[in-house]
């Protein structure tokens, strides 16, 4: 703020006490030596004039800031000290798909900016807050919105504004993401590479030493036998194999489940919410499907475990799960914390069911 507009601050924040200030003086002055009428009418005329002055204040930068927003190509909104919206512009209402007359009164939340009203309820005064914020419109569009709040506080009297622009940055967001895709897919497979594995085993792993617990399982799957699948019919049909089970467990896992290429034919699902016997379940159907769906007999052999705050000793455990899993004679799951899977198919089970096959 520079010294100009200090001045004309303050001068619009402390006229009307001067005002008012001056005509209670006069008004008492007047009042204690002749107690005439005309005293107090003087008084109630300057209270008239200073409310006049406030509401004439308020609505002036009203009309201001909504002058400079009308035209304008971003989405501007001002809310009141509720939160709710006293002006919408055009490209605001464009933006997300209602009329200005519809928006009038209303709060964003019910627009999906519930992350903007928790930014405002912590914004203090004068302050300013930006940030990016993701919102359905109307037709279903998910948008990036470049979001700036600045909070005016406007003296005495006068009600609080929170002025907010959004700048549509959906396309360039969408096409930041494709590339960062990009650079965390497998080509071949379509699954999430080893880079992004890494970084959410790391997360999952942080998680588990926050709560001191976790419930989320790691699997490591491993094609048996696949050197025989390359001498016998080639490493063309080899790749089309990784390529189709990769499309295979993505499609069979949860939307919530990452399942990544962590080698050339070593694969790594995490299982978010899913404790170990319920993984252990879901990585058996998963055997039995591609066994049951493979034309070259292919077959899996996989190691589990429960995801620990150790990321090292995490893939450890299922790798050496895996590892059990092999020397047993393959085509089969075996879990780290054994006991947690006897119950249901323990490994013995589950060699007696495939010797039986
Ligand atoms: P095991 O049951 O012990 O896992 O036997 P395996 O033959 O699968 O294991 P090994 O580690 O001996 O061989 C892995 C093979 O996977 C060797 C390699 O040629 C093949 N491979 C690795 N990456 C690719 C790939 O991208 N494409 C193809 N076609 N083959 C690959
Ligand atoms: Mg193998
Ligand atoms: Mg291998």
């Amino acid at each position: 703020m520079n010294a100009r507009q200090f001045t004309s601050d303050t001068k619009r924040k402390f006229l009307p006490f001067v005002y008012l200030l001056t005509i209670t003086g006069w008004g008492i002055y007047t009042l204690t030596h002749d107690y005439s009428w005309q005293a107090l009418m003087l008084l109630v005329i300057g209270l008239m004039m200073v409310l006049r002055n406030y509401q004439l204040e308020s609505r002036r930068i009203d009309e201001k800031i909504a002058g400079i927003a009308a035209h304008s190509i971003t989405g501007v909104v001002i809310l009141n000290q509720h939160q709710r919206i006293d002006f919408a512009n055009k490209s605001f209402a464009k933006l997300i798909g209602y009329t200005r007359s519809q928006l009038n009164g209303e709060n964003l939340t019910q627009y999906g900016f519930s992350t903007l009203n928790e930014a405002l309820d912590k914004l203090g005064a004068k302050a300013h807050w930006k940030g990016e914020i993701k919102v359905t419109n109307r037709f279903g569009d998910h948008l990036t919105l470049d979001t700036h709040v600045t909070h005016y506080e406007m003296g005495v009297g006068m009600r609080d504004r929170y002025v907010v622009s959004f700048r549509d940055i959906s396309r360039r967001a969408r096409l930041e993401n494709k590339l960062k895709n990009l650079a965390e897919k497998d080509p071949l497979t379509g699954c999430w590479n080893r880079r992004r594995f890494d970084k959410e085993l790391a997360r999952h792993a942080t998680i588990a030493d926050r709560y001191e617990a976790s419930n989320t399982t790691l699997a490591i799957i491993d094609i048996d036998h696949f050197k025989q699948i390359n001498d016998q019919h080639g490493h063309d049909v080899g790749d089309q194999v990784l390529k189709e089970l990769g499309k295979l467990m993505q499609a069979q896992c949860r939307e919530t489940d990452i399942v990544a290429r962590v080698g050339g034919e070593e694969f790594a699902i995490i299982m978010p919410e899913t404790n170990v016997r319920n993984a252990f379940e879901a990585i058996y159907r998963l055997k039995e499907t591609i066994q049951s769906k493979s034309v070259l007999g292919i077959t899996i052999s996989s190691g589990i475990t429960m995801i620990n705050r150790s990321v090292e000793q995490s893939y450890r455990m299922a790798d050496k799960a895996l590892y059990r899993a092999k020397t047993l004679g393959r085509n089969r799951v075996c879990s780290a914390e054994r006991e947690q899977v006897s119950r249901h198919h323990s490994e013995v089970e589950d060699l007696t069911v495939i010797n039986n096959k």
